[in-house]
């Protein structure tokens, strides 16, 4: 019984839910590499135009993920927190642009950075400190909540309202 309970908490866990069309998936992970690991399953099912919107603390695991999402998306660059920049663009087939919104006054900001423009060069847009501008997303953004559930352990909500961002394969893990 014991074992069955450890088990059950130090595994990952995957809940799907199928409500209102959303698919929602939620991840333990107990290391940053588990985190890493879970943006690069991602990274390799994302199509051109995907907007991974990335919503959580300081420290909960944002920067992982977006490393990983890089390399599912076969880009071999060490990805650093664009915080100073706000974006960082990282060329690849499909090239990564990587948003800080940390620093952004308002959302307004958005079209001095030319967001628009962004959305449209068929990259993958990862959006660290989407709480800054969570009006700027279509419906079919990815969005990845991060909790920080003490120590190591992270919570990654993962919810996905259309299919078009996921078309490059049917193997996206999450
Ligand atoms: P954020 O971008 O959300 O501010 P980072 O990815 O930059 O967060 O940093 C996460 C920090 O938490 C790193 O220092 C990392 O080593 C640590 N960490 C500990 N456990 C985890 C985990 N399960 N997933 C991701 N990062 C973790
Ligand atoms: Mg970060």
């Amino acid at each position: 019984m014991v074992k069955v309970i450890y088990y059950t908490y130090y595994m990952r866990v995957k809940i799907f839910s199928a409500r209102n069309g959303h698919k929602e998936m939620t991840i333990i992970t107990n290391n940053e590499d588990e985190t890493m690991r879970e943006g690069e399953k991602l990274g390799r099912a994302l199509a051109p135009g995907a907007v991974v919107a990335l919503f959580g603390d300081l420290g909960a695991g944002k920067t992982a993920f977006t490393r990983g999402l890089a390399a599912g998306l076969g880009i071999d660059v060490r990805v650093c927190s664009p915080t100073f920049t706000i974006v960082n663009e990282y060329p690849g087939e499909i090239p990564l642009f990587h948003f800080d919104m940390y620093r952004l006054e308002s959302e307004s900001e958005l079209f001095d950075i030319g967001w628009d423009d962004y959305l449209e060069r068929g990259g993958v847009c990862a959006v660290e400190w989407s709480e800054k501008v969570s009006g700027a997303f279509l419906s079919d953004t990815i969005i990845v909540n991060f909790e920080n559930l003490g120590g190591d352990t992270r919570r990654l909500t993962v919810t996905k309202s259309g299919s078009s961002s996921m078309d490059r394969s049917e193997k996206g893990g999450v």
